[in-house]
Order: C-alpha cells, then sequence, then structure tokens
C-alpha cells in the first residue's frame, strides 16, 4: 500500500488526484491539506492553511503530491525531497524558484521527482532510461491559450473572464491566467532545466493549439520521441502516483482516424512577454527565477481583482526582474527573502501601473 499525502487537495490536481487514488486499490491517502476549504474526513489527517511540513512530519507518507498553488507550496517540496520521501510534484513554482536547493535536497535526500505538469511528465517518459549525451534538445508544447493570434491592441481590455475561459484545460484560476499570458510556459521553461538539467538553449517552446503533443525530445542520431494523448491531467497525475506501473484511467484511448490535427507554430513574444521574460530569468539563474514567479504571482492576483489590466501583468514582472540583484540563496531563508523583495518591487509597480 502505498501512502500519499495530498497538498491543495481542494483543487484542480487535489480533486483529481483524488478520483485516482479512490479508484486504485494501491493507494491510499494518508494526509490531506488546504489553503482555506474545509477537508475534513478525507484522510487521518488533514490541515487547513499552517505550515506543511508539521503535517508531513506527523504523516510520514510514502510519496508527497504537492498540488499547492505558488511559492507556498516551497517548504513541502523541500522537506519530501530532503527526507528521501518520493515527490509528484504538480507545485511548480517550488521548483522554479528553488531549483537548484531542491535539487540537492534530492542529492541527499535520495528520493525520486516525479513531475506532475503534463508536458514535464510527457518529457520525463520520453527520457526515460536515456542518456544525457543523446539529447538533443527538448520541445515543449503550449496551447497559446485563450488569445492565441491576438494582437496587442486586442488585448488591452480583456477581461478576468475571458482569460480563465482556456480551450483546451480546466484547471485553477493561477495557472489559467498564466496560461492566457505563456508565463505558464515560461515557468514550464525553467522547470525543465531543473528537472532535466538541461540548459536553456536546448529547450524550445511551440505553440501546438490542440494540446495532444505535451512534449517531444529530439535525440542526437536525428529520432524524435513525442508523448501524445488527450488533454486530461489524470493521465499524468496517475503516472506519477502509480509509475512505473503506468495504471488504468478511464480515459478513452487517442483516436487518430477521427481527423486530429498536430499544427505547430512559434510564440508570439512580442505579444507574449512573459515568456521571453522567463527565458532571461532563468539564464540569469540565482534568485531571478523566484523573482519572476514572485512578481508574476501578485500581478495575476491584482489582475484576477480587476486593479491591473492584462498588459500590465509582463510590465509588474518586468520591473521586478530589473529590480532583482540575482544574488544566489543558499537556504529557504535566503529565497524567502527574495521572493518577499520581488513581491515589494511588484506592489510598488502595481500602484503605477
Ligand atoms: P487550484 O487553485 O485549483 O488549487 C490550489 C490548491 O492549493 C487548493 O487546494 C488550495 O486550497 C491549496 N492551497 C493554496 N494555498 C495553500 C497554502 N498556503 N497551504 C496549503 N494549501 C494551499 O490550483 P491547481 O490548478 O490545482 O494547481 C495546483 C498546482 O498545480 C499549481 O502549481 C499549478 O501550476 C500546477 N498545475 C496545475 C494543472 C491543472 O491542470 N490544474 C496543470 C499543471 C500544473
Ligand atoms: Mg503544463
Amino acid at each position: 500500500m502505498k501512502r500519499i499525502a495530498l497538498l491543495g487537495a481542494t483543487g484542480s490536481i487535489g480533486r483529481q488526484a483524488l478520483e485516482i487514488i479512490d479508484a486504485h486499490p494501491g493507494l491510499e491517502l494518508c494526509a490531506a491539506a488546504s489553503g482555506s476549504q474545509a477537508v475534513d474526513g478525507l484522510a487521518p489527517l488533514t490541515q487547513v492553511g499552517g505550515d506543511l511540513t508539521e503535517l508531513l512530519d506527523r504523516a510520514q507518507p510514502d510519496l508527497v503530491l504537492n498540488a499547492v498553488v505558488g511559492f507556498a507550496g516551497l517548504p513541502a517540496t523541500l522537506w519530501a525531497l530532503e527526507h528521501g520521501v518520493d515527490l509528484a510534484l504538480a507545485n511548480k513554482e517550488s521548483l522554479v524558484a528553488a531549483g537548484e536547493l531542491a535539487l540537492d535536497a534530492q542529492r541527499r535526500g535520495g528520493g525520486s521527482l516525479i513531475p506532475v505538469d503534463s508536458e514535464h511528465s510527457a518529457a520525463f517518459q520520453c527520457l526515460e532510461g536515456r542518456a544525457p549525451d543523446q539529447v538533443h534538445s527538448l520541445v515543449l508544447t503550449a496551447s497559446g491559450g485563450p488569445f492565441r493570434n491576438r494582437t496587442r491592441d486586442e488585448l488591452t481590455d480583456v477581461t478576468p473572464a475571458e482569460a480563465l475561459a482556456h480551450p483546451t484545460w480546466n484547471m485553477g484560476p493561477k495557472i489559467t491566467v498564466d496560461s492566457a499570458t505563456l508565463a505558464n510556459k515560461g515557468l514550464e521553461l525553467i522547470e525543465a532545466h531543473f528537472l532535466f538539467t538541461l540548459s536553456y538553449d536546448r529547450i524550445e517552446v511551440v505553440v501546438h493549439p490542440t494540446s495532444i503533443v505535451h512534449a517531444l525530445v529530439r535525440f542526437r542520431d536525428g529520432a524524435a520521441l513525442a508523448h501524445l494523448g488527450y488533454p486530461d491531467m489524470r493521465v499524468p497525475i496517475s503516472f506519477a502516483l502509480t509509475s512505473p506501473e503506468r495504471a488504468a484511467t478511464p480515459l478513452v484511448p487517442l483516436e487518430l482516424a477521427a481527423g486530429l490535427t498536430l499544427e505547430f507554430h512559434a510564440p508570439d513574444l512580442d505579444t507574449f512577454p512573459l515568456l521571453a521574460h522567463a527565458r532571461r530569468a532563468g539564464e540569469e539563474g540565482g534568485t531571478y527565477p523566484c523573482a519572476f514567479n514572485a512578481a508574476n504571482e501578485v500581478a495575476v492576483a491584482a489582475f484576477l481583482a480587476g486593479t491591473l489590466p492584462f498588459l500590465g501583468i509582463a510590465e509588474v514582472v518586468a520591473e521586478a526582474l530589473d529590480a532583482c540583484d540575482g544574488t544566489p540563496a543558499r537556504d529557504l531563508d535566503d529565497l524567502v527573502a527574495a521572493d518577499a523583495e520581488a513581491r515589494r518591487h511588484a506592489e510598488g509597480a502595481l500602484k503605477v501601473a
């Protein structure tokens, strides 16, 4: 029996994970947590808000599924990696903010880190068992979000409701806005850099409107392996929870003859500059990715609250990155300080935006 601690149990990923766990006789929930909604009765140990590492200390799970949204998920990510407890990671923000610390903790702890993000789950599977020197490059696909093909002028007045209407994925509000700005693909670029130890020049992003190909790995011999499937997060969640078993899910097999469209385009970085800002932050390294993430969280919250226009999100993030000094983070305290500093700059930029 694999005992799972599910953090972020009330969210989009959390609810789909509950479905997978319920359906699998070899998986059981030992702890569940949320930020504010009730989780009573979901698991023997539950917690709303507070320090998630205390819950993990009490639960001693075999696997942590971190499906918290935002930087708030970081202590739990580091707890699992440090303790050698397997980590199924949906909370990409923690790996973006703390990539180097997280990988150091994993080396000490020795547990596995299995991505839940669909693109990274796909890449993980394409890369499984291959030597790093065989790999030429990784391609992450992006649906392009609800505003694909729009010009900057056409984005001036878009509302939170329009940004929340994602064409292919049904997800929590923060990641849905991130998908509309392409900040999500920026976070995923940095996430992939740390997960697969690939330099940024070997990670490409392409727009693929139907979200059928989740990722593709090119090898040095000219071959490319892609991972295909309908856009449904139960597949990568199930893979992360049951790997290497690859348990059955309720999904129907991929149907090709019905007319599947596989189109790919270059992203429009002028209209969606957050992807370029993320690449710059990743290449700069140190605390830049942490600052990118923090400023983006502040800006997205302001957009959702109706106090920042859509195009202001990228401006606020760019200002916070300009103000960042990028010093390396030695420990969690350094990162918490860098996160707070970037949030202060972003809040300041909001006032003038
Ligand atoms: P969501 O907003 O639907 O749910 C977030 C969950 O986190 C909720 O249960 C909430 O209560 C909890 N939470 C928030 N702050 C917390 C705190 N301080 N302590 C404990 N719990 C807290 O978000 P989501 O869409 O499920 O996304 C969760 C994570 O998974 C994000 O990092 C997101 O980027 C990633 N992800 C989501 C999807 C998706 O399809 N939804 C796909 C890929 C990656
Ligand atoms: Mg993704």
